[in-house]
C-alpha cells in the first residue's frame, strides 16, 4: 500500500507534518496519542472501507505504528483483501468506534480513523483512492488528487 510521499504534497502538510495528535473513541474507554508527526492523510472509497465505516468512504492518517500509543480495550477483526494481504481493523469493545487499521503489507504503520482524532481540522486529504467504488453523490475537492484504485510506489 502507498505512503503517499511520492506525490505532491498540499501546502497544509507543510505546516502540519510536525503536528502530534491525541484521539480517542466516541464513549471515551479507547484514547489514543502519537509520539511522531503524521505522514498522510488519505481518502479511501472501496467496498471495504464504506463497510467498515458505515458510510461512504473512510478518511484516515498514517503513523510510524511504534510512534502510536493507546489506552482502552479493542477487539479486532481480520480479512484477507484483493492484494492478498490481510488487514487488521480495531474497534471499541463499548461503542464499536473504529480506532485503526492496519496490514501486512505495511507492517510498520498504523492507520488512524480521522473521525476519531480531538482535532480533524488539519487533516486535508492528500490523496483518495479507489474512486473507482466511489458513490456519484460522494465527490470530494476535485484538487485532492484521485486514483482509480490503489496507487503503487
Ligand atoms: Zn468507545
Ligand atoms: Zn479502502
Amino acid at each position: 500500500m502507498i505512503t503517499p510521499l511520492s506525490l505532491s504534497i498540499h501546502p497544509i502538510w507543510l505546516q502540519v507534518m510536525t503536528k502530534l495528535f491525541t484521539g480517542g473513541c466516541l464513549c471515551g474507554a479507547v484514547r489514543y496519542q502519537s509520539k511522531s508527526k503524521p505522514e498522510s492523510s488519505v481518502i479511501c472509497h472501496c467496498k471495504d472501507c464504506q463497510k467498515y465505516s458505515g458510510t461512504a468512504f473512510s478518511a484516515v492518517v498514517f503513523i510510524p505504528i511504534n510512534d502510536l500509543s493507546i489506552s482502552g480495550e479493542l477487539s479486532s477483526f481480520n480479512l484477507k483483501v484483493e492484494s492478498g494481504h490481510t488487514v487488521t481493523r480495531t474497534f471499541c469493545k463499548t461503542c464499536g468506534s473504529h480506532i485503526t487499521e492496519g496490514s501486512d503489507g505495511y507492517p510498520d504503520l498504523a492507520v488512524v480513523t480521522t473521525g476519531t482524532l480531538d482535532d480533524p481540522s488539519w487533516a486535508t486529504p492528500m490523496m483518495q483512492c479507489f474512486t473507482s467504488r466511489q458513490h456519484s453523490w460522494a465527490k470530494l475537492d476535485s484538487s485532492i488528487p484521485a486514483f482509480k484504485a490503489m496507487p503503487e510506489d
